[in-house]
């Protein structure tokens, strides 16, 4: 029975920077099993959406599971809370909530505040989930940590709309943005007016936390306002065993990338040490993903850690982190049935050190496996995979791609 491993290394692609003499930091690290997967692969670049436009890791990962983004997304905010392990029902809307700092003029001053640590988070957001609401007292509501600074928030009764715009300004140094309704309805009206209580009652009982006061000792910054964006429903979309006929498993640590897999149908694998930071446990992912393998058709392990040295522009880091997913991958390379086994590795988008953010830059992609037509390309970035024999494809490609290597793709047609 052939198998499939997708690995994305989440923003690995970059732009060249000047810091590494016009280099990328794919091209800058020392990456020995990168390069023999496209030694031994074909290769190509790869548009998660398409040319130029800018995917989000949610929309870049529903795309490389095969699905049209552009039709099935449904906003951010489903996925994180699905992800974080919360119950969503079709009828719920998610947000995506960062913890941040901000000033007594609402001033966005450090929008993850300081990368708050879990620890932290998880006693704030207890404090918060206690809440009651003097203008809506029925409203009930789930608020949940996640990583660091990321968070989830569930509006379930009364029935909420997701027709409501962010209070994130995406920003340091503006304000926080008022929320509005996106459309007329009365029930984007309500979930508004919810949404902006929340926000000052959040707001009031964070100024005033323990946890923030000791923060502020310390000289960190304190975690003082919930800044919400993508709000969202579950999207409808047809989950990858009936899609595809295969059992499928992610191992993964991002709650995003976990709501959008499950979400696909696809199994989550937890693994001790992975974090979705740059501290994660690489070793325990790679070990992860081999005994996965074991008792599913395909497997996709997720790395965060390089968009996160990418939004930091740290590229020093970024190349450290792109070192160590290449030990991880020569772990799984000596671990898999050559014979047997597929293995495709690319990036979800483009994470630019330089603008600090994504870009819509295509992504290097290389599939190696028993049969594959081997290219020449024999370097594993963003320029030399752009000579291989995969040519330039888009992400919701490589699905079919990896399905009809493994045998399991039907016909088209008679
Ligand atoms: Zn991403
Ligand atoms: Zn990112």
């Amino acid at each position: 029975m052939m198998k499939a491993i997708l690995v994305i290394g989440d923003g690995m692609a970059d732009r060249p920077l000047r810091e590494l003499g016009g280099r990328t930091p794919l091209e800058a690290a020392h990456k020995l099993s990168l390069n023999q997967i496209a030694k031994t692969g074909i290769c190509g670049i790869m548009d998660i959406i398409s040319p130029g436009v800018i995917p989000g890791s949610d929309t870049a990962t529903l795309a490389l599971l095969g699905y049209d983004a552009l039709e099935v997304y449904t906003g951010r905010g489903a996925f994180e809370a699905v992800g974080s392990g919360i119950d969503v029902s079709p009828r719920d809307v998610a947000f995506r909530c960062n913890f941040a700092t901000v000033d007594d003029d609402l001033v966005v001053l450090d929008r993850r505040a300081g990368r708050i640590v879990n620890e932290d988070a998880s006693k704030l957001a207890q404090s918060l989930q206690k809440i009651k609401l003097e203008k809506h007292p029925k409203v009930d509501f789930l608020f949940k940590n996640t990583i660091q600074h990321r968070a989830a928030l569930v509006i379930r009764k009364p029935r909420p709309s997701s027709a409501v715009s962010d209070s994130d300004p995406g920003k340091i140094g503006e304000k926080v943005l008022k929320i509005k309704p996106l459309d007329s309805s009365q029930k984007a009206e309500l979930t508004t007016k919810i949404l902006r209580e929340l926000t000052l009652k959040f707001h009031k009982v964070l100024k005033q936390h323990p946890i923030n006061k000791m923060r502020v000792e310390r000289g960190l910054p304190p975690a003082n306002i919930i800044l919400c964006r993508g709000a969202g429903t579950i999207p409808n979309i047809k989950p990858l065993p009936e899609k595809y006929g295969l059992t499928s498993a992610c191992v993964a640590a991002s709650s995003l990338i976990r709501g959008v897999c499950k979400v696909a149908g696809m199994k989550l694998i937890d693994v001790k040490g992975a974090t979705g930071t740059p501290q994660t446990d690489f070793m325990a992912k790679a070990k992860a993903t081999i005994k996965t393998l074991k008792t599913n058709d395909f497997v996709l392990l997720h790395v965060k850690a390089t968009d996160v040295a990418g939004h930091d522009g740290n590229i020093k880091q970024k190349i450290e982190l792109i070192e160590k997913i290449d030990a991880m991958l020569d772990y799984i390379l000596n671990n898999i049935d050559s014979d047997l086994t597929y293995m495709a590795v690319t990036a979800d988008h483009t994470t630019s050190s330089n603008t600090k953010n994504h870009e819509g830059d295509s992504v290097p992609i290389a599939v190696t496996g028993p049969y594959v037509r081997r290219d020449d390309v024999k370097q594993y970035d963003e320029r030399t995979c752009a000579k291989g024999g995969l040519n330039r494809i888009r992400g919701m490609d490589i699905m079919p791609i990896l399905i009809n290597l493994i045998g399991k793709a039907k016909k088209f047609g008679a």
